[in-house]
């Protein structure tokens, strides 16, 4: 089998999303709305799958995990005591000739230097190659203004390194011509609304940037209910919302997404260090469950300079993006800070009494925090798949499969009569179908011929196929009655399964 690679991987995974009604754009009939999607049919199967089986294994399945939905506005407050008021912001920048707006730390730049005298600058957005690019603007920079002397190598900086007299000197890459590019500011990117029926400043309130604060300030409801004991974490899947600045690479940076988010409380006095790994870990094999090779993953630790000053440690799982390696999954050891500023701003005891010392403390906390459309996109850029399979006279074409896994697949089994114009094969088809359809998500298909019908679910990540034909009626003897035809989507065998033990089969299967 084999893969396309990067830009051209992307715009098939876009076209297929839309075809067969993974992923819309939102508003489409009204020329969309820039990062806002739509998940259809067989999308919004695959993203309940994927919350689904998270939260079986991160809640159903653990004695340590409980699950909270909280509300998506929450008193102002909360996003003043989180820090997001102050300073959940990126730093933007506009180019007053195109009106478009850029997030500065995704403008680099670097000076042409030539005989050790800087001649201009050239810049480019942020991609996989981004010293390249530069080096090859700095090339054409100086062969189109004829220079002479020796090109030294570029310097790539980003936009917030920027010398306030260097500014009107950096192209902007919307005109790639210098003078158009305002000095970054801070844009903060919740998005506000008022609630009740005034308007004024007192009314404000925000849209929340993620599900975690949630969790801090429900911390005390929760321990009141006496259900746990340190180490404890609490768990929610739910939507955020981040005016982002420049929304991009289809379901990657969105400004209304889904969040899984988990704080994991522990004791002021445990090895946060050895808990933040066994949480890395256990994202790392999570996302190979739901089948994210683990060849495309890899780790991130944020350098220590770069961290809050609260924060004992962060690491990212990185996955192979066509578009780059880029955060799927950020593990942060919090310390005790987010239920410390409730406390402080809440005037509420956060504050954990243990039995067995009688010592009262601020726990700590280890916060695993992943967007379920970066999941779903992970997901269907590692399924993408094309190879050769023969068509009905036999010839061999070109084949689009998503090989998901079968615990995430949008539909698990496909039921087809081999003829739509046989009464008989179309009943005895709907019976397996009704047979099957308590217990897995099923498609019944008659149109067309069965490679048609086959190709069709390749395509939806389908991974089994069940065909009812004159065997199963019994025409050819009667130990095949009552068997189907069970074909596998990604080895194309087909093999005789017994009616009745289909489901047990498929279950097996498809768990
Ligand atoms: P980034 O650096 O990519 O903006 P972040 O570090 O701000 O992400 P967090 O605040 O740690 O992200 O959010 C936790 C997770 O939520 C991310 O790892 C990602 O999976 C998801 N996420 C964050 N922002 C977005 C977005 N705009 N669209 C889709 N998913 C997002």
């Amino acid at each position: 089998m084999t893969e396309p690679n990067t830009a051209d991987l992307m715009e098939k995974i876009v076209s297929l999303c839309k075809r067969r009604g993974f992923i819309f754009q939102s508003s489409e009939i009204y020329g969309g709305l820039n990062g806002f999607w739509d998940y259809g049919p067989l999308g919004v199967e695959l993203i309940k799958n994927i919350r689904d089986s998270w939260w079986n294994d991160m809640v159903r399945s653990r004695d340590d995990v409980v699950g909270l939905e909280s509300s998506i506005i929450m008193h102002p407050k909360v996003w003043e005591a989180s820090g997001h008021v102050g300073g959940f912001t990126d730093p933007m920048v506009d180019c007053k000739v195109s009106k478009q707006r850029f997030r500065a730390d995704q403008i680099f730049y670097s000076p042409v230097v030539i005989d050790g005298h800087t001649a201009g600058y050239v810049s480019v957005l942020e991609s996989e190659r981004i010293a390249e690019e530069l080096q090859e603007k700095a090339d054409q920079f100086k062969r189109k203004k004829a220079l002479q002397g020796k090109l030294e190598p570029v310097q790539p900086r980003d936009f917030t390194e920027a010398k306030p007299e260097e500014i009107p000197l950096i192209p902007s890459p919307a005109t790639g011509e210098p003078g158009s590019l305002t000095p970054p500011r801070a844009f903060n990117m919740m998005f506000e609304t008022h609630v009740g029926a005034l308007r004024d400043e007192s009314a404000i309130a925000y849209l929340r940037p993620e599900t975690a604060q949630g969790m801090f300030a429900d911390f005390k409801a929760i321990l009141d209910t006496g259900r746990v004991k340190i180490p404890f974490g609490i768990a929610q899947i739910g939507k955020s919302f981040r005016n982002e600045i420049t929304p991009r690479n289809f379901i990657f940076r969105s400004r209304e997404f889904e969040q899984m988010e988990m704080e994991y409380f522990i004791s002021d006095q445990d090895d946060w260090a050895k808990w933040h790994r066994y949480w890395i870990d256990w994202c790392r094999n999570w996302l190979v469950s739901v089948g994210v090779p683990a060849s495309h993953l890899s780790e991130y630790d944020h350098p220590k300079e770069k961290l809050a000053f609260y924060s004992k440690g962060t690491t990212d799982i990185m996955f192979r993006y066509p578009f780059g390696v880029q955060e799927l999954w950020g593990i942060a050891a919090r310390g005790d800070y987010d239920l410390s500023q409730h406390a402080r701003f809440s005037g509420a005891p956060l504050v954990y009494f243990d039995d067995a010392t009688k010592r009262r403390y601020v726990p700590h906390v280890i916060e695993p925090a992943v967007g379920v459309d970066r999941i779903a996109l992970a997901i269907l850029c590692s399924a993408y798949c094309e190879d050769k399979a023969p068509d009905e006279k036999g010839n061999l074409e070109t084949r689009v499969v998503l090989r998901l896994a079968p615990r995430i697949a949008p539909i698990k089994a496909a039921v087809f009569p081999l003829l739509k114009n046989k009464p008989e094969l179309v009943k005895k088809a709907k019976e397996v179908r009704d047979l099957l359809r308590p217990h897995l998500t099923v498609f019944y298909d008659e149109a067309g011929a069965i490679g048609r019908r086959y190709r069709r679910q390749d395509e939806a990540g389908t991974p089994f196929g069940v065909t009812v034909d004159f065997d199963t009626l019994g025409e050819k003897g009667a130990e095949l009655k009552d068997t189907v035809t069970l074909r596998d989507r990604d080895s194309m065998k087909q093999e005789r399964v017994k009616i009745g033990e289909l489901v047990g089969m498929l279950l097996e299967k498809t768990r």
